[in-house]
């Protein structure tokens, strides 16, 4: 069974589909760390993040693992760094490519295959699971969502101004 949580950045999708799929023995994917990857990638080869054959090419040659809530990147534990802020606005660009869309969409119906799993992203039960037998769709408000990112920042050690935050949570929404 796939149960998937769609929504915008900040409104709270991580936190429900993992504490969803605790409860229900399910597995979890995270379809946000994949862009995420994908960005890392690029700006680890200096690839633009909006040239879009580059990052496309990139995305078909990354070997990506998502185990035991850790982000592997061709072997290596990107779980931390992928979360960083300049990895974060990389990513919401490079998303916009179609070439990485199709790629990353293609790699999340093999990876969910037949397995009970919560999936959360933006476009899990729209576009990429419409069959899925739950959805739903998390939402809050502009603030609120930039307080619960400059939060998490904060716990890794990263202070970020609150008003740069809701700047920058509006347009990511834009994008
Ligand atoms: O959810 P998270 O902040 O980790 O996602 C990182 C970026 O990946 C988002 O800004 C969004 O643009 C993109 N994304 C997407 N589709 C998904 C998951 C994430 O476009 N299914």
């Amino acid at each position: 069974m796939i149960v998937t949580i769609d929504g915008p950045a900040g409104s709270g999708k991580s936190t429900a589909a993992r504490g969803l799929a605790k409860r229900l023995g399910f597995d979890f994917l995270d379809t946000g760390a994949m862009y995420r990857v994908v960005a890392l990638c690029c700006l680890e080869r200096g690839i633009a993040a909006t040239d879009e054959q580059a990052a496309s090419e990139a995305t078909r040659s990354i070997d990506m693992q998502v185990r035991d809530g850790c982000t592997f990147m061709n072997d290596h534990d990107v779980t931390a760094v992928i979360r960083s802020p300049e990895v974060t606005e990389s990513a919401s660009v490079v998303a916009g490519i179609a070439g990485v869309r199709d790629e990353l969409v293609n790699w999340q119906r093999r990876a969910v295959g037949a397995k009970n799993i919560v999936t959360e992203g933006r476009d899990q039960g729209t576009v990429v699971f419409p069959e899925a037998k739950c959805k739903f769709f998390l939402t809050a408000a502009p603030e609120e969502r930039a307080r619960r990112r400059q939060q998490d920042l904060e716990r890794t050690g990263v202070i970020v101004d609150f008003d740069e935050m809701l700047r920058l949570i509006h347009e990511r929404d834009e994008r």
